[in-house]
Order: structure tokens, then sequence, then C-alpha cells
């Protein structure tokens, strides 16, 4: 029977999160041995040692409620990031964090200003506070700061730009940024996800956090989940100035990190050759698939995180089906919303890049 009590009408317009087949139902129905996932921008390296010794460590202590604010992580972050530590506040992962922005900042009838083609919860997290999303094409799958900046009506109330960008993977130019966020009304919170900053190789890339202490209006998220390979625990953080953060603060769970990924994530920290590792790892893997697409002759996106966004000049839905047959999963276009005829692809370890490229190459004949 269905509920006589309605949803909130906002809910009307929002789909169900469609979750991937489950690996061990991909791997009967195609009756394979082993599935490569390269679908959800996760480390294929796995996590620092030391966020697994720290995890054992703290195991005991789990009967205890987590410290509320995460003193000991936001005080190595502090130093670690060169910010003070009242300009830092942790969420359960960023998507929570971009909840909270919309949550606190939102008002019924406000506008959020987004690229077209970029990271969801933006969008879904401004619809569901009652906001409408102004979405802004992507130019050659960039951000396109002027056009953003010409959207601006007195009903706008934050700008998203995700730097690099998810699906595509580009990045905005140094000053092209710094020029945006000086001319942005202060009265606009410009919020620059930085999820995928530690692949990021491109010297033509701001640095957002000196910009801070000059823009009360500027709001930077950073994850755990990527480089740092802890998507599973949910730690994500925001950098902006204090009375931002306490208004997010004001509407957020009490416990929002638990004691397993608060210590799990300081050990992270702490192994910053492991970083280090991982993004050159990566940037080899990005060159490798780059110059594979090159030779196949079939265009993608420069991107600085750790995935591609390949056009496959055909539905990348049909790719994706033929590569799941083939043991490997990716993202269509489709299922990240964006262009039909692209699929996006996780760069993994040399063994799954050599993999995939061999399965693309089959389904591409
Ligand atoms: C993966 C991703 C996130 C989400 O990170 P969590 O900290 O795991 O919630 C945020 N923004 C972008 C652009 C991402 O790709």
């Amino acid at each position: 029977m269905l509920t006589r009590i309605p949803a909130r009408k906002e809910l009307e317009q929002l789909g169900v999160y469609q979750p991937g087949k489950p690996i061990e139902e991909v791997k009967r129905q195609f009756g394979l041995s082993r599935i490569i996932k390269l679908a959800s921008n996760e480390n294929p390296f796995g996590y620092s040692p030391m966020a697994k010794e720290a995890m054992l460590q703290e195991m005991d202590k789990v009967t205890l409620y987590p410290e509320a604010t995460a003193p000991e992580l936001v005080e190595h972050l502090s130093v670690h990031l060169g910010v003070p530590g009242d300009e830092i506040l942790l969420g359960n992962g960023s998507d929570e964090l971009i909840r909270l922005i919309t949550r606190s900042y939102i008002r019924q009838g406000d506008e959020a200003i987004m690229a077209d083609v970029t990271f969801p919860r933006y969008e879904t997290n401004v619809l569901i506070d009652g906001g409408s999303p102004v979405k802004v094409p992507l130019v050659d799958g960039v951000h396109d700061l002027e056009g953003m900046l010409a959207a601006i009506t007195s009903k706008t109330r934050m700008i998203f730009v995700c730097n690099p960008n998810n699906p595509t993977g580009t990045i905005v130019g140094r000053e092209a940024l710094r020029n945006f966020i000086e001319q942005v009304p202060a009265d606009i919170l410009v919020i620059v996800d930085e999820a995928y900053y530690e692949y990021v190789t491109d010297p033509n890339y701001l640095q957002t956090l000196p910009l801070i202490d000059l823009h009360p209006n500027l709001l930077v998220l950073r994850t755990f989940s990527k480089v740092y390979g802890l998507a599973a625990l949910r730690v994500g953080y925001a950098i902006a100035q204090a009375d931002v953060l306490q208004s997010l603060t004001k509407v957020k769970d009490a416990f929002n990190t638990n004691r397993l990924a608060q210590a799990a994530a300081l050990g992270a920290l702490k192994d910053q050759e492991y970083v280090a590792f991982c993004r050159d790892k990566n940037a080899a893997g990005r060159h490798y698939l780059e110059q594979e697409f090159d030779r196949m002759g079939i265009r993608y996106f420069p991107s600085q995180g750790n995935f591609v966004l390949v056009n496959v000049l055909r539905s990348g839905d049909e790719v994706f089906a033929s590569l799941l047959e083939r043991g490997i999963i990716v993202r269509s276009g489709r299922q990240c919303d964006a262009y039909p005829d692209t699929i996006r692809v996780t760069i993994g370890t040399e063994e799954q890049n050599e993999a995939f490229i061999a399965a693309l190459s089959d389904c591409l004949k």
C-alpha cells in the first residue's frame, strides 16, 4: 500500500542513486574468474600501512563515541596545509560537506551555478534544499569561468568549480581561476572542489588555500577518499574562514566522522611518501593510457585526475556493456551525467591499465 504521507515536493525531481552490479554477480553472469573495477576513481594501490596500523590501535576504543571535532586530525591537517585549525571542518566524506553547504546557505528559490557536466552531488543537494541549479556548459571539457560570471543574477547564492573536474578530468588555468575568484561578488559563496588535488601535476594549477584569508566567500573541499585510498571510511574536509564553517557546524551531526576513520586519516596523512608514490604511478598510468588512445585514434579530455573521459565514437553504454563481459567495469558517459558517446575509466595499476586497453581495442574493432 502506498503511504498517504506526501514527501516534500523537492524530492519529486530526484532519481534514486543506481549502484553498479555487485562484482560477484558479474563474475557469475559472465563466468569470469576476475574482475577489474575501474569505475569509481578509487586508489588501485590501496591505502598506507600507517593508516592500517592506526586503525588497529583504535579498534578497542570503538565503544566510545568519537571526538566530535577530531582535534588531533585537525591539528595535523592544520600543520600540513598551513592554515589555522578553525579554518578546517571534517565531514563524512566531502559528500556530507556539500550537503551541509546547501543546507546552510540555499534558501527557497536561490540559484547555484555549476558546470553542465560535473559532479552530480552539487545539483542534487541544491534541488533538495529548494534551490535552482543553473548549468553553464563546459567549453572543450573545461569550466567556462567567464560564462559562469555572466550567469550571476541577484538570486545567485553559490558557484561550484570542480577542479580537476569530475568526469572530464580537466583543470582551469591558474590566472583564470584567480581572476574569477576576485570578480565574484563577496555575497556569493565560491566552492572549489579539489577531490583530486594530490594527483595534479600541471604547474598551471592554482593553489587556493592562500586566497582564503583574502576571500571570506571562498570554500575549498578535499578528501581522503581518492589518493589516500580511504573511500569507505568517509572523511573529507572543508577549508574556509571560521564563520563560514561555523554555519556548517550548526547543521552537521555531532559525530559525523567515526573513530576508525579519524585514526586512519591521521595515519594516512603522516605518510606523504605514499601519496607521492601514488601520484607518480598515476601520472605514468595517465600517460600510458593517453598514448594508447592516441594510437587507437580516439579522443579524450586531458586529465589531471586519476581517471580519463574518452570519446569511444559510439554509445558509451554499449562499450560499457562489452567491457563488462570482458571483466572490466568502467562508467559510461550517461552513468556519470556526461556525454553519451564517452566512457570514464579510472587509472589503475600497470597491469590493470594494460588489460583495459587490450579489452577496449577488442571492443572497438
Ligand atoms: C569522489 C568525489 C567526491 C566525494 O568524495 P567523498 O569525500 O568520498 O565524499 C567529491 N567531489 C568530487 C568531484 C569527487 O569526484
